[in-house]
């Protein structure tokens, strides 16, 4: 093994807030850290190692620091903002938009994202073995569902075995062409992403295979997430990208730019671009549709058309991700 600075997963799993700032160089008390949240602070070695010391400004910390602002209570932002809670089948199972289902595949993330409309959903009574035989059932009854989406908390958040069991599980409902695996992991945590089993799968796999990964800022990709996704590539998977636009973070358009040109050199494509789930607790990161609008004019100037992201918000009800 190649010698490596970075600290190992090992030693970040109980990382406070304390010994974050005091990793980072950076004052707790001068950023408004929080050192106590129902939703904790969780960072994996490789993102961390993706943040600048000493910059308490850095888009990455952002993402990641709980902060006092999260315990504003604003009006219009909610527990369940997109009426997941709604839309549940049974257990596990969202059904809300015509021939393609979400599976909750695992009640887990790799890492804690402060902005996350999950913060408050009761993922960890949402699934067991016994909860995804009766999705997977309800999923074979129904003709009219042909891709099934993985999601999370972060499907890749399980063990590689327990994930590629899973799919090989819907892989042999025949009327599924389509896999898609919603995942922030590639990004976020590299090191820890499904590779031998599951690549092993996808090679032989008869299924569509999608992957949409989560990046907000081009700092987050590095040298060992472009290997990565060179390896998902062979496999046949298609790479596609979301990001959140977030203030502070991505709210400008230069960043955004260079996030897509960062992406397509891995050989990702811009899907999605989101605004934010109005989720109680991430007020503070909120962009006015005004201003995302005019970022995204901005992107439409300067990149080829496949680079631009689609500008969306997710309203309840709605039958599609709603254009802005
Ligand atoms: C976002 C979402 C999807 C996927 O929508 P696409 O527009 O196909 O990417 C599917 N199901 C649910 C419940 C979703 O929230
Ligand atoms: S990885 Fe995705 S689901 Fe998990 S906390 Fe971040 S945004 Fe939420």
């Amino acid at each position: 093994m190649p010698q490596t600075n970075k600290p190992t997963t090992k030693s970040i799993k109980h990382f406070s807030v304390k010994e974050l700032c005091q990793t980072l160089q950076i004052s707790a008390l001068d950023i408004g850290a929080l050192t106590q949240s129902e939703f904790p602070l969780k960072i994996p070695a490789d993102f961390l190692a993706q943040i600048e010391i000493g910059n308490p400004l850095d888009p990455l910390l952002k993402q990641v620091l709980p902060v006092l602002a999260e315990t504003n209570q604003v009006p219009g932002f909610s527990l369940d903002p997109v009426g997941d809670l709604n839309n549940n089948p049974t257990p596990s199972l969202i059904h809300k938009y015509h021939g393609r289902v979400l599976l909750i595949a695992s009640p887990k993330c790799d890492i804690h994202c402060r902005y996350c409309f999950r913060r408050h959903f009761p993922y960890e009574q949402q699934i067991n073995q016994r909860h995804w035989h009766k999705a997977l059932g309800l999923i074979n009854q129904d003709e009219s569902i042909h891709e099934v989406i993985l999601s999370g908390g972060d499907p890749m958040s399980l063990s590689e075995a327990a994930l590629v069991t899973l799919i090989e599980k819907i892989e042999q409902i025949p009327h599924i062409k389509t896999l898609r695996i919603h995942s922030r992991t590639p990004v976020v945590a590299p090191s820890k992403a499904p590779e031998t089993l599951f690549i092993e799968w996808a090679k032989r796999s008869r299924l569509n295979k999608v992957l949409v990964v989560h990046c907000n800022h081009a700092n987050e990709l590095s040298g060992q997430t472009a290997q990565l996704f060179q390896q998902y590539r062979l496999a046949g998977f298609q790479l596609l990208n979301q990001t959140v636009l977030l203030k502070e973070v991505n709210d400008n358009s230069d960043v955004l730019i260079d996030l897509s040109h960062a992406l397509f050199n891995q050989g990702i494509l811009p899907y999605y671009l989101h605004q934010l789930d109005k989720v109680q607790g991430a007020s503070h990161f909120e962009v006015s549709d005004l201003q995302a609008l005019e970022l995204h004019e901005n992107m439409r100037q300067k990149l080829p058309g496949y680079l631009v992201p689609k500008l969306v918000r997710e309203i309840e009800g709605q039958p599609y991700k709603t254009p802005l």
